[in-house]
């Protein structure tokens, strides 16, 4: 896809998280990668509901800043899975959204597997989604904890902050995450209603049919 091509759907799925409440202000931030390996990223302090192709800021894989804004200061989130080699990603995308940060502050999360097995569906567009402790917004460190896991999961929860998802592509990384804000509120929604979760084998019918990586 050419660079335009990708600013336009950046700025599309940006304004629509938006318009759905999904993300708010000037919080939230989206990347892809084009085909040099460059990466096409949402400027600092900008609002999903206002983003303009002509804002995108392209980083070159030598480091250059091409653009008329700085890009946002949380592309160290997004380098974390572009830099590590087991990932293949094409997008990334990281939102303050409410129910993923609800949820992130309960109490006892499996820190390997956040959620529990509620549907198939975030199991297959999600794997297994890592919780990240609480670092101060900034704080270089959690770039490293989060290349720490981006290997073996494509979807992190900031503990206190948000998710981070990447995918092989844009649409790809936008509906996981969307998915990851879906799972946290049906998981609020259900706290305390012990609901029916997936059985084992449910869990491992679904990861053999669609060839999830779980481990
Ligand atoms: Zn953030």
């Amino acid at each position: 896809m050419k660079d335009s091509s990708l600013k336009e759907l950046m700025c599309d799925l940006g304004r629509s998280m938006f318009d759905r409440g999904l993300t708010h202000g000037s919080t939230g931030n989206i990347s892809a990668r084009n085909e040099d390996g460059d990466i096409l990223v949402t400027p600092t302090g900008s609002s999903f509901g206002r983003l303009k192709p002509e804002d995108i800021v392209t980083v070159t894989t030598s480091g250059q800043i091409i653009g008329k804004k700085n890009p946002t200061k949380e592309l160290f989130l997004h380098k974390a899975f572009y830099e590590n080699k087991e990932s293949n990603t094409g997008a990334v995308f990281h939102l303050h959204s409410t129910y993923s940060v609800a949820y992130s502050m309960l109490p006892d999360l499996d820190e390997d597997n956040v959620f529990p097995a509620l549907t198939p569906y975030s199991i297959m567009l999600l794997g297994r989604v890592k919780l990240i402790p609480f670092f101060v917004p900034g704080d270089m460190a959690l770039g490293e904890a989060i290349k720490g896991v981006a290997g073996k999961s494509s979807a992190v929860l900031l503990a206190n902050h948000g998710p981070v998802v990447a995918g092989k592509n844009l649409e790809t990384a936008a509906n996981a995450i969307e998915e990851l804000e879906n799972t946290a509120k049906l998981a609020l929604i259900l706290s305390g209603a012990k609901p029916l979760l997936l059985s084992n084998t449910n869990i491992t019918d679904v990861i053999n049919k669609f060839k999830i990586k779980w481990d």
